[in-house]
């Protein structure tokens, strides 16, 4: 008889998205006459840009005749997004990243879930703590992770690296020795962010103990401060360690259209093996790249009328996480992120646990947030509050907190 894959057994659970959506069911069924304002996941709202609705409709047109119609993408993707990416988001800022070091897929989860395939079973992992949940469990789903400890709420063989007010929830290096270090910055769900100094530091070390940095980018449009660094190969020597993977749905909201895109330099090896050879091959195996029509709107992303208008998206999501952070400040909250990424993250008052908070928020102010401990045990004490809800909408969330 066939045996299931044991690791998927040892994940805890996805209980916090599902805990959330009964919690707030069963509050809404009980009061059917409030309503909640959902300031809880990450999804965008607003629509998409005009210059990338024009790019689909034109592409969907190309596919309806023969001399234009396109089938299965290239491997890596079409050279006219790959062209754009190089130029718009490496070249133009000084990094040296070319259109072939570029793999155009259907989103950065995707990525970061599959990139560990190109690496040894036996590769010992590290990730922040608290962490977008995907880098930990699909090596648990790998066999990678070890045992979870449930006491700690955490897995035997994973390397957690605290993020906390102290380092203003940027990592330090970690004590025992990794092969593959997860970052994510700006970061979900605590929007800090590292300085370049910080994140040289990282390449550094990565280039001495021979570990590759998998650097998620996601929310890299929402850097609003100079001297923050928009990607890793800014960071000399990030050629020889780091993956970077990006994504276009939180700059472009295109969370429900999918495309992404993952940077392997070609200098990058470890054991004498080029890892861009490597995943070329597990990209041509296992994948048949994005669609032609929304490799077309992606490259709308990066013409001046596309870029004019994602400008003003952002700016539209970031005005709300202004709204929040000082609201939050001005009514007592210890609040950091909100600067540059769309998330809020807020110190729980009067020592509640993150779920309290949440039980507080949403039967005294209907307001609906993410309980930090979520996001793994550093978390604790912790509420993630995002910006990618409407201006209006926001507005009377922070108010209702504010007469809390
Ligand atoms: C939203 C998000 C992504 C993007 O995922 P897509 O699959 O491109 O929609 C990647 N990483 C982090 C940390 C995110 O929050």
């Amino acid at each position: 008889m066939v045996k299931v894959n044991e690791n998927y057994l040892k994940l805890p659970g996805s209980y916090l998205f599902s805990t959330i959506a009964k919690k707030v069911a069963a509050y809404q069924s009980a009061n059917p006459d409030k309503k909640l304002i959902r300031l809880g996941i990450g999804d965008v709202t607003q629509p998409l840009a005009p210059a990338i609705i024009d790019a689909l409709h034109k592409a969907v047109d190309e596919m309806a005749s023969a001399e234009t119609f396109h089938g299965y993408a290239p491997d890596l993707g079409y050279e006219f997004l790959r062209n754009a990416i190089a130029k718009n988001d490496y070249q133009d800022r000084g990094c040296q990243i070319s259109p072939d070091e570029i793999f155009v897929s259907d989103g950065a989860k995707c990525d970061c879930a599959n990139i560990q395939e190109i690496f040894s079973q036996d590769s010992k992992v590290a990730v922040c703590d608290p962490v977008y949940p995907v880098y930990v469990d699909t090596n648990v789903m790998a066999g990678r992770a070890g045992d979870y400890i449930e006491a700690e709420e955490k897995f035997s063989d994973i390397i957690y690296m605290p993020c906390t007010k102290e380092t203003d929830f940027a990592p330090e290096l970690p004590k025992e020795t990794p092969d593959l270090i997860y970052l994510c910055f700006p970061n979900n769900p605590t929007g800090s962010i590292v300085s370049k100094e910080k994140l040289q530091e990282f390449v550094d070390y990565a280039n001495k103990t021979g570990a590759v940095i998998i650097y998620d980018a996601a929310y890299e449009a929402y850097i609003s401060e100079p001297d923050v660094p928009h990607s890793i190969y800014e960071c000399e020597g990030a050629r020889t360690c780091a993956i970077e993977l990006h994504s276009f749905s939180k700059n472009a909201g295109f969370t429900g259209v999918r495309l992404g895109y993952t940077v392997i330099p070609k200098e990058l090896e470890r054991g004498g093996v080029a890892l861009h050879g490597l995943w070329a091959r597990r990209h041509g195996t296992k994948y048949n790249g994005a669609p032609y029509i929304i490799q077309r709107a992606g490259e709308a992303v990066y013409s001046p009328e596309g870029k004019a208008q994602l400008k003003e998206q952002v700016a539209y999501y970031m005005k709300n996480a202004s709204v929040i952070y000082n609201g939050l400040k001005d009514a007592g909250y210890t609040v950091s992120g909100g600067v540059n990424a769309p998330y809020i993250w807020l110190k729980t008052p009067d020592q509640m646990t993150s779920w309290e908070f949440f039980d507080y928020l949403l039967e005294k102010a209907n307001v609906v947030g993410t309980p930090g401990s979520g996001f793994g045990p550093m978390g604790e004490g912790y509420f993630r509050l995002t910006a990618f809800g409407s201006y209006e909408n926001t507005v009377e969330a922070i108010e209702r907190i504010k007469k809390l």
